[in-house]
């Protein structure tokens, strides 16, 4: 099963929209920072790679999340979105919906998870997601 070109569409959309979304709030913290600093001019980081490089600045969480989302966009791209980076099945589409940078199929994931909980570690930071935040 693949995406019809319409799906890859709206996920390439939705992605997009996370990426403006991460990089207009960048904006904003560089903006701050620029105030509380009184450094004067930063440049000209309107544009998404100057954003993109000043994201580092501002947490390991929303730099993973940029770098999740221009690798699913690559994906898109290139035609290899949307298969899982460990088994290489297609990941669902239902699931490409609620995450479309998802990295795993929902099997693989569980079963990271579970590592993950044997390690006392989180899964769910590797991906950078949340639903509330
Ligand atoms: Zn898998």
């Amino acid at each position: 099963m693949t995406l019809s070109d319409e799906s890859r569409q709206r996920l390439r959309k939705t992605l997009e929209d996370m990426r403006q979304e991460i990089l207009d709030e960048v904006r904003v913290q560089i903006e701050r920072a620029r105030v509380k600093d009184h450094t004067g001019d930063l440049g000209d980081y309107a544009t998404a790679d100057m954003a993109a490089e000043y994201a580092h600045l501002f947490g390991e969480r929303l730099r993973k999340r940029l770098h999740l989302i221009e690798d699913a966009l690559d994906g898109i791209k290139n035609g290899d979105y949307g298969f899982c980076e460990e088994c290489e099945e297609p990941i669902t589409e239902k699931r490409l919906q609620l995450m479309p940078f998802a990295l795993f199929c929902v099997h693989c994931q569980s079963a990271m998870e579970r590592q993950a909980k044997m390690r006392g570690e989180t899964f769910e930071e590797w991906y950078g997601t949340s639903r509330n935040d």
